[in-house]
C-alpha cells in the first residue's frame, strides 16, 4: 500500500494534500510518511519473527531526528555510521544498547563518546580499528563490544559506486583472513567478541547475493565457535532493494529476504541484527518542487525546477531514476509532454531526466519526486548558496515541519570575516 495518493485530483501524502504543504512551507521540500516509515518497519520486525532479532535502522539514509524518534518509538534499534548520527538517534531518545556502530574510519573521539555514552556493539573493519578500540576502552576501563565486519568477496550486482562487498572494496576483512583476527580480538584487553558482521552493499534487487554472503557467514560462525569464540550475535547489514518506478519489476520482498536469513542462519541460535535503510526510508519520501520555467530548446523542452542536484543528488551522482509525476493529476485523456526535467544549479549534472513524458506543465506547477526518501535530505547541501531543503512530516492528516529551511542571515552569519581583512 502506498500513502503518496491522488485523491480528490490532488497528490497526497496519507490526509493531507500536497498543495497545502507547498503553501505553508514553500517549495522545494522532502515531506514524509509516518504510516510508511512505520509500515516499512513492521514489514521486517514480521519477516524475521519468531527469531530474536533487532532491527536496526540505517539512519544515514534518513536522520532526521523526528524520523528517528519515530522509529525509536517503535523499538527499532539504530545503526550509525559516525558520532555525529550516534548523537542523532540519542538525541531521538535511543538508548545506548540499541545503537550500533559501523563505519571503516571510526575516530577515537568517536569510540570514547559511544563507549561513554552506552552502545550495543562496534563493528569493526580492520586490526587498527581493532587496536584502537581496545587502547580507548581500556583506557576508560570499560569493554567494548564488538562484531568484525567481514567481507565474504561477492558480488552485489549493483551500481559500483553502492557495492561494498567485493574484495578490491574498502569495506570489512576478507573473510578467509578473518579467524586470525578474531583470535587477535579475544587477546586484546578491553574487547569483547560477541558476533560477526557483514554488509555486501545497497540497492540490491536479487536475493542470490545475500544468500551466497550469508552461507560464507554461517560457515565462519561454525569456524569461530570452533575456535572458542562465544558468536551469539549475526549482523546482516541492510541493502534490501526498492522498486524505483511503478513499472519496473519488484524487488525481493522483505518476507523472502527473512525466509533467506531463517535458511542460512536460522539454526544457530545466533540473535539477528539487520540494518535496512532505503527499503525503510526510501518510498517513504517524496521531494516535491515547483516549476520556475518552461524552456523550449532545440528539438527538446526543458522543465527548470526550484529543486537541483543539490536538494536531490542521487541522479547525478549515481544515474538514480526517479518517477516524477504532477502534484495536480492530469485528466485521463491528456498527452504526455516530453521533458529533460533540471534544475537551476550551473552543472550540466543537474538534470533529474532526460527525454522524461510527464503531464505537460506550467510555470508555478508542482511535481513530486518519489522515492526520494532514502540519501535525499541527508546528502543535500548548500551548493549555489540554495538553503538546505526542508523536511516535513506528515501523520494521518496533519504535517509538521521537522526541519526548518534556513534563512540567508543564519547561511551568511556561518561565515566570518577575519579582523586582517
Ligand atoms: C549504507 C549501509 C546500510 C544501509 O544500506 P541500505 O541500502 O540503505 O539498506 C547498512 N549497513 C551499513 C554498514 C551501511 O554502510
Amino acid at each position: 500500500m502506498d500513502h503518496f495518493l491522488y485523491k480528490n485530483g490532488t497528490l497526497h501524502a496519507e490526509d493531507v494534500a500536497l498543495t497545502d504543504i507547498a503553501a505553508s512551507v514553500g517549495t522545494p521540500f522532502y515531506v514524509y510518511s509516518a504510516a510508511t516509515l512505520t509500515r516499512h518497519y513492521h514489514l521486517f520486525t514480521e519477516a524475521l519473527s519468531p527469531l530474536p532479532h533487532m532491527v536496526c535502522f540505517a539512519i544515514k539514509s534518513l536522520s532526521n531526528v523526528a524520523v528517528l524518534k519515530l522509529l525509536g518509538d517503535l523499538g527499532a534499534g539504530m545503526d550509525v555510521v559516525s558520532g555525529g548520527e550516534y548523537r542523532r538517534a540519542r538525541a531521538a531518545g535511543v538508548p545506548g544498547d540499541r545503537i550500533v556502530f559501523s563505519g571503516v574510519g571510526k575516530t577515537r573521539e568517536e569510540m570514547r563518546l559511544a563507549l561513554t555514552g552506552g552502545i550495543r556493539q562496534f563493528n569493526v573493519e580492520s586490526e587498527p580499528e581493532l587496536r584502537a578500540l581496545s587502547e580507548v576502552a581500556t583506557s576508560l576501563g570499560l569493554s567494548a563490544p564488538i562484531t568484525i565486519r567481514v567481507n565474504p568477496d561477492v558480488d552485489a550486482k549493483t551500481h559500483a559506486k553502492i557495492a561494498t562487498g567485493k574484495s578490491e572494496n574498502k569495506f570489512g576483512i576478507p573473510i578467509a583472513r578473518a579467524r586470525e583476527v578474531y583470535a587477535e580480538a579475544a587477546r586484546l584487553p578491553g574487547i569483547e567478541v560477541i558476533g560477526v558482521d557483514v554488509h555486501i552493499g545497497s540497492q540490491l534487487t536479487e536475493l542470490a547475493p545475500f544468500e551466497q554472503a550469508y552461507l560464507k557467514v554461517a560457515d565462519l560462525t561454525r569456524q569461530l565457535r570452533a575456535d572458542g569464540h562465544n558468536i551469539r550475535r549475526l549482523d546482516l547489514g541492510g541493502g534490501l532493494g526498492i522498486p524505483y518506478t511503478r513499472s519496473n519489476e519488484a524487488p525481493p520482498l522483505p518476507m523472502d529476504y527473512g525466509a533467506l536469513i531463517k535458511r542460512t542462519v536460522g539454526d544457530l541460535g545466533c540473535e539477528i541484527e539487520i540494518e535496512p535503510g532505503r527499503l525503510i526510508s526510501g518510498n517513504a519520501g517524496l521531494l516535491v518542487a515547483s516549476v520556475i520555467y518552461v524552456k523550449n530548446g532545440e528539438g527538446r523542452d526543458f522543465l527548470i525546477l526550484d529543486a537541483a542536484m543539490n536538494d536531490l543528488v542521487r541522479p547525478s551522482m549515481y544515474d538514480a531514476h526517479h518517477d516524477i509525476v504532477p502534484v495536480i493529476e492530469p485528466a485521463p485523456a491528456v498527452e504526455a509532454a516530453v521533458y529533460d526535467v533540471v534544475g537551476p544549479v550551473c552543472e550540466t549534472g543537474d538534470t533529474f531526466a532526460k527525454g522524461r513524458p510527464v503531464a505537460p506543465l506550467g510555470e508555478g506547477d508542482l511535481v513530486a519526486f518519489r522515492s526520494a526518501g532514502a540519501y535525499g535530505a541527508v546528502m543535500a547541501s548548500e551548493y549555489n548558496t540554495r538553503p538546505l531543503v526542508p523536511e516535513v512530516l506528515v501523520g494521518g492528516d496533519h504535517f509538521a515541519v521537522i526541519r526548518q529551511r534556513p534563512t540567508f542571515d543564519e547561511i551568511l552569519n556561518r561565515d566570518t570575516i577575519p579582523s586582517w581583512l
